[in-house]
């Protein structure tokens, strides 16, 4: 598809540049002018080489230097050459709407997904073009017993997904070996995820955490979509992904043989690439955000929002669709302590004349309210001081009658702000009269199992 690449294109004008400098093996690069390298596949050859993007043009070439440094393509290791599915070239993508919906069209023809489940994944396919450039990498996780519809699944998104690498049965002591350095998306079909796995699979939506193999660091940031039967609903991975269930197909799908797969590789790759390349420095400095979102979704939707910058119908259509398990995450977090918790401080903030809160009677209320609830957990004050100190509210010693917070506006305040950010129940019933339930809703947003 690309031309024959040239030796060598060279940015740098001075002198310089015709010293030896520094060789960077690379498999992206995405340079603060707008230009870009990106590895390819000679469609000829079958060897790497790099595409060199100048924010207008493309040449394909075996060597880049810019900036004093040499960029060459990052070697493909012999087993993954075939493993991972690399580009051969680019193409002008249209719009932001028809190239997403040429993707959810793909996934709607040959899986069992529902409409709005065929978008959600179309949001992570596309975010996993930008997973170097985004703060949180995607993460998707599919559920249910419907495994040969998320086999299916998976191949199509084997052929959409940058740099996808489809994985079985993936143990903690394996995962850790990945060819990372090419930010692969990773497709993985998973009977089971351990602890130790999940954990893992964790870290790596993050940047910048590292996993020690052999003495040496590995950076496994990595986008990728795991089917798995027997995911628990209270796992934290389903916190920090799109959720997408699998059901058995009601009817006959056309088959996803090679030639289709083959007929979405070369057809929609190449866009995706031209999109990529196109709109990377938008995307990288992208601002937008979902403040209500609970925190582990807020930070899933930046990224999945970032990769459709500059279009605002498709971010406000991916909050419409996260909506649904933003609401279901703010359930959960209402029976955790630290919700109960607040509940007891704005009971007690509401008491009128109220100036100053004992830890002792704090405990009270909020061992009522679990009492209420049919909780089994018995309170001790010194754990309520403890949990209050976590919340950010540090106590003070109030005289004989014990340690305490004394109510000051500001104490208010952030007793309010928290139990907004929780997502606390008793504040969508607001008490008449209290100036501070009648805020508008805060941007502050508190994960409670994070940190
Ligand atoms: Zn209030």
């Amino acid at each position: 598809m690309e031309k024959r690449p040239v030796s060598r294109v060279t940015r740098d004008p001075s002198p310089a540049a015709l010293k030896p400098s520094p060789r960077i093996a690379t498999s992206c690069e995405v340079f603060a002018d707008g230009s870009a390298v990106e590895l390819l596949r000679d469609s000829g050859t079958g060897a790497s080489a790099l595409l060199v993007w100048d924010g207008k043009q493309a040449t394909v070439a075996k060597e880049f230097t810019c900036g004093g440094h040499t960029y060459v393509p990052c070697p493909i290791p012999g087993d993954m050459g075939e493993a991972i599915a690399l580009p051969t070239g680019h193409a002008p993508h249209g719009s932001a709407q028809s190239l997403f919906s040429e993707i959810s069209e793909a996934f709607q023809r040959y899986t069992s997904l529902a409409e709005e489940s065929a978008f959600l994944v179309t949001f992570f396919v596309l975010a996993s073009w930008f997973t170097d450039l985004l703060p949180t990498a995607p993460c998707l996780l599919i559920c249910g017993p419907a495994e040969s519809e998320a086999r299916a699944l998976l191949r199509v998104l084997r052929c959409v997904c940058r740099r996808a690498l489809s994985l079985a049965e993936l143990t903690p002591s394996s995962f850790a070996t990945l060819p990372f350095s090419w930010r692969p998306t990773l497709l993985m079909i998973q009977q089971e995820i351990s602890p130790s796995l999940e954990g893992l699979l964790l870290a790596s939506n993050s940047r910048g955490i590292h996993l020690l193999r052999n003495g040496k660091l590995v950076d496994p940031f990595c986008a990728k979509a795991v089917y798995c039967p027997t995911v628990l609903p209270e796992s934290h991975l389903m916190k920090t992904a799109i959720t997408v269930g699998i059901s058995p197909a009601t009817m006959a799908l056309p088959v996803f043989d090679t030639q289709a797969e083959e007929a979405l590789l070369d057809h929609l790759v190449p866009k995706l690439l031209g999109y990529r390349l196109a709109n990377a420095a938008r995307i990288r400095s992208s601002q937008f955000d979902a403040p209500r979102f609970t925190s582990s979704l807020r930070e899933l939707a930046r990224s999945l929002g970032a990769a459709v910058e500059g279009d605002e119908e498709l971010q406000s259509r991916l909050e419409r669709l996260l909506e649904e398990q933003n609401t279901e995450a703010k359930a959960e977090r209402w029976d955790f302590l630290e919700s109960v918790m607040l509940e007891g401080l704005l009971f007690r903030c509401h008491q009128p004349e109220k100036d100053r809160l004992y830890v002792g009677e704090l405990t009270q209320t909020v061992q009522a309210i679990l009492v209420g609830r049919e909780e089994k957990i018995e309170l001790e004050p010194r754990a309520v001081g403890a949990q209050l100190k976590a919340l950010g509210l540090h106590t003070a010693s109030l005289g004989s009658a014990g340690r305490g917070l004394l109510l000051t506006n500001d104490i208010r305040r952030r007793i309010h702000d928290l139990a907004r950010a929780y997502g606390v129940r008793a504040l969508e019933a607001p008490k008449g009269g209290c100036p501070l339930c009648a805020e508008p809703v805060g941007t502050e947003s508190v994960d409670t199992k994070s940190s």
